[in-house]
């Protein structure tokens, strides 16, 4: 039978799948020789065993945790449920991937009403031992016994309160004593039972518990939220424990080993003196910060510098450790890579390589592409004066601006409804994860840098304040305080993660720049990636962006953005509502500089790299107004104002609205079809793109159109619209007597292109896989509908594995983009090719587009980092794969 149950030196780093994330360091860490308290790990397969089994602890894994106990209890001297020497447990869910809070933990197990005595007299402190008893019966009232901590806090506060005390170290043995039995009779009122006294029994519910908890709301939506697979189930590791809470030489605490916001390489961490494992996590108590440990207790100090040194040497990575001290003595209990910003990914990475620990290539795969969204984000622009209200710990970068909700379910709500809010809590619990990825940002009055909402908003990417005191949160009235000014609920503020800083109202942003080491990290990726990277833009100001952000060219200019700005608009109606060619014409003539003036924009921001033109691709009806409320408005009219001259207008706009009215419009008069039945649209468009090159070549500016025909699913189609692009560039070359290059290419986005792609080769130059139109076409899904409709309940009941319009359906999509590839090339060895569809921004569909050696994708200006970055860490994985392959 396979082993289930791990000591602590059984296991290694290497073991995550087996022994989850921490129970695998907690292994390493005692195989180096750290101080780690002793234990045991029960591996992640007994949990998929337990709900395969429907629930049930199989007989063979309860005598392997028999057995590691016995052996915990020589190793350690103590005896679980001893009452000379008692050994008490900590009992925590640990995963493959780190999940924190997400999952459920219980300290002090093994406390009963004889230990409790014991471990008065052994430590000499009574105080202690019925504080840590009370504490147990509470955490493991709520996590085992799913009793609400509220009945616990409730009561203690009250108690504390009619004592007269402000806080909980000036209660007394006495007053723990009491507050244990009430604690008792609530639990009994809740269960109806006796709180149990076994601590076998304790520790076989625990552990169900914490197998439970694999599958608890929280834990469910963090998965989703980051794509971890449910099936991995998790670790529980049983721990021998070591308090924190002993008095004012003892104490608990978190740290990273660099700043995990902005990188910096400096120990960034906070502790409480005399408190247990959560304290500080949960966010309860403000701590203090990791330096002033330096003064309270010097050696457990530069002890535990050197424990951080050794554990980022030997993880070559950033860490986040958890350490208590037990009278003086340290103790590692947790070791992991750290979560961190995108900003301070990218700093650590280039800066481990300049001590030398990380090669160039393992530094590009140690910043998460899609993580990089958070730098390219808006922040408050400096130069604006600041009323800042408020100013609270900078918990996670970036500026956002929303109305104030205090309640998490209110915050999802709004969202749905289109509303950006920012959520504001003393502190938040695993519980409010919903509200937080609904949110614009969050704020808490409590809680510290590693609190539970600082930690889950760096993982997000969200903007973050914390500890922010001066904040007096009245849940009643809905509304905070800071001095005399009221921010009441609904109110507008804005927010910068980065700097802590709370303003009442909106605040002008700026644009994101690149930083040095940002810059840094990208060209080595692109010393790397094998495929070029473009952008998809239509203004000149997208154009530039995309310039700075590294594009080598635009793989997608859409002209119909030109078409719908708000002077143009009219002019264009006017082409639509033209009666005869002469008619339309006029209206191009009026259009014709327009164009050119965008793309003498565009062209000039290229500074000669290529540029892909899409001709006229929408149905004409997008331009119009809306028909319902047209008919209305003629209506209307008709009745009210049956004399006004506008009404002659209306009318005939309403008869060609109807006209050009499709039951299914993306798959009706659009693309090419456009160009076949109204030649002269494009043919303007041509002209204005040949006229702008010959006149910027004229001053000695480069210029690369590449004229692109959309919607092809004919040869035929390309042979006539091809023709027609060619005979314009005759005649504006024999006008200007300025030969300029260009090609001529088509958008493979219908199935009949990708599998006619050999016919279609041989009148493109290029193809470019417009992966939108080809998933909906290839799906036979029109996207706004799938979206809106059911795409969630496929995704949700994993009928699909991704929403396919963000995320490369490769089997299916994909295939036929292996084909269009494989067809072209047979007819034309040289064609180029390329993705403009939105998965030229999404790394896995990047790596696919690598593989399948396409020439560029192409992306939003602001992806275009993210997809340098994805497809240099795609050369590598294939490289990688490659020697592997020939080595076997
Ligand atoms: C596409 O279909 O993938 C594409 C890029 O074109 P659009 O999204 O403009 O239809
Ligand atoms: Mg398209």
């Amino acid at each position: 039978m396979t082993k289930m149950v791990y000591m602590f030196d059984e296991g290694n780093s290497e073991m995550k799948e087996i022994l989850g994330g921490k129970g695998a360091n907690l292994a390493e860490m005692t195989n180096i020789g750290l101080p780690v308290p002793y234990g045991f790990t029960i591996s992640s397969q007994a949990c998929n065993d337990y709900y395969n089994s429907g629930k049930r602890i199989q007989e063979e894994v309860e005598s392997e945790i028999l057995e590691a106990l016995a052996r915990l209890e020589k190793a350690t001297g103590k005896k679980l449920g001893g009452t000379v020497n008692p050994l008490l447990v900590s009992v925590r869910s640990g995963s493959v991937f780190s999940m924190p809070g997400m999952m459920d933990t219980v300290l002090n197990l093994g406390m009963n009403d004889q230990t409790v005595e014991a471990i008065a007299h052994l430590t000499d402190n009574p105080r202690f031992a019925y504080d840590s008893y009370r504490r147990f019966i509470q955490m493991f009232s709520n996590v085992v016994l799913e009793i609400d901590v509220f009945y616990f806090e409730q009561h203690l506060e009250k108690r504390r309160e009619a004592k007269g005390y402000h806080s909980d170290p000036e209660m007394t043995a006495e007053d723990w004593k009491e507050i244990i039995s009430d604690y008792k009779g609530i639990v009994k009122k809740h269960i109806r039972q006796e709180f149990p006294q076994d601590p076998l029994e304790q520790l076989f519910l625990a552990i169900h518990a914490v197998f439970d908890s694999w599958n608890n709301q929280r834990a469910i939506v963090y998965r989703q939220l980051n794509k971890i697979p449910g099936h991995y189930g998790t670790a529980v590791n049983i721990q021998s424990m070591v308090f924190g809470n002993m008095g004012n030489d003892s104490g608990t605490g978190v740290a990273f080993t660099r700043n995990p916001s902005t990188g910096e390489a400096l120990l960034y961490g906070e502790y409480l003196i005399n408190a247990q494992g959560e304290d500080v996590v949960a966010g309860i108590r403000t701590p203090h910060p990791i330096e002033t440990l330096q003064k309270d207790m010097p050696e457990v100090f530069s002890q535990f510098v050197e424990v951080c040194n050794r554990l980022e040497h030997h993880y070559r990575d950033m860490q986040d450790i958890e350490f208590t001290v037990e009278h003086g003595e340290l103790f590692i209990l947790q070791t992991r890579n750290g979560k961190r910003t995108a900003q301070a990914a990218i700093r650590i990475a280039v800066e481990m390589v300049k001590e030398g620990v990380l090669t160039q290539r393992e530094a590009i795969g140690r910043v998460e592409p899609e993580q990089l969204n958070q730098l390219l984000h808006r922040r408050i622009d400096d130069k604006y004066q600041k009323n800042i209200l408020a100013k609270g710990l900078p918990a996670s970068p970036g500026a956002a601006t929303g109305k104030v909700v205090f309640d998490p379910d209110e915050a999802e709500q709004l969202h749905i409804e289109g509303v950006k809010v920012i959520l504001v809590r003393s502190e938040t619990t695993p519980d409010d994860i919903h509200g937080i990825i609904a949110s614009q940002g969050v704020v808490t009055s409590r809680g510290g840098m590693t609190s539970h909402a600082a930690v889950v908003a760096r993982g997000m990417g969200k903007s973050c304040i914390c500890g922010c005191e001066a904040l007096k949160i009245d849940m009643q009235q809905q509304q905070f305080q800071v001095g005399d000014t009221v921010v009441k609920h609904l109110e507008t503020i804005t927010i910068d993660g980065g700097t802590g800083e709370i303003i009442v109202g909106e605040i002008p942003m700026i644009d994101p720049e690149l930083s040095d080491e940002f810059g840094l990290l990208l060209s080595w990726a692109d010393q790397e990636r094998t495929i070029d990277v473009r952008a998809n833009a239509d203004n000149p100001e997208d154009a530039k962006k995309a310039v700075e952000f590294g594009a080598e060219g635009i793989g997608l200019c859409r002209t119909e953005h030109m078409f719908m700005e708000a002077d143009r608009v009219p002019i264009v109606q006017q082409m639509i509502l033209a009666e005869t060619e002469e008619e339309r014409k006029r209206a191009l003539d009026f259009l014709l500089p327009m164009q050119e003036s965008d793309f003498e924009g565009i062209f000039q921001a290229m500074q000669g790299l290529p540029v892909t033109i899409r001709l006229l691709d929408p149905p004409l009806h997008e331009f119009l107004p809306d028909k319902e409320h047209l008919a209305v408005e003629v209506a209307k009219m008709q009745i009210l104002e049956p004399d006004s001259p506008q009404l002659a207008d209306k009318e005939k706009l309403l008869k060609r609205v109807r006209q050009l009215h499709e039951s299914n419009p993306m798959l009706g008069h659009r693309g090419c079809r456009l160009g076949i039945i109204y030649p002269e649209i494009y043919q303007m468009q041509a002209t204005a793109i040949f006229n702008t090159a010959a006149a910027l070549e004229s001053k000695g500016i480069t210029v690369k159109p590449e004229i692109m025909i959309p919607l092809v699913g004919h040869v035929n189609e390309l042979k006539i619209m091809r023709q027609l692009v060619n005979d314009t560039a005759v005649a504006v070359q024999n006008k200007t007597g300025i030969p300029i290059e260009y090609t001529i290419g088509t958008m493979i986005e219908v199935p009949r292109a990708a599998l006619t792609a050999n016919e279609i080769a041989a009148e493109a130059d290029f193809f470019s896989f417009g992966t939108n139109d080809l998933t909906q076409t290839t799906f036979g899904y029109s996207r706004d509908d799938a979206e809106a409709k059911f795409l969630k309940d496929y995704i949700e009941n994993k009928i699909l594995p991704d929403n396919p319009f963000a995320v490369l359906d490769q089997s299916g999509v994909g295939a036929l983009m292996k084909t269009g590839i494989q067809l072209g090339k047979q007819t034309r060895p040289q064609l180029k090719t390329g993705i403009c569809g939105e998965h030229g921004g999404e790394k896995t569909s990047i790596e696919f587009c690598c593989l399948q050696g396409l020439d560029y994708v192409s992306c939003s200006p602001y992806r275009v980092p993210l997809a340098r970055l994805a497809a240099a860490q795609a050369a590598v994985k294939n490289e990688l794969q490659k020697r592997k392959l020939s080595i076997n």
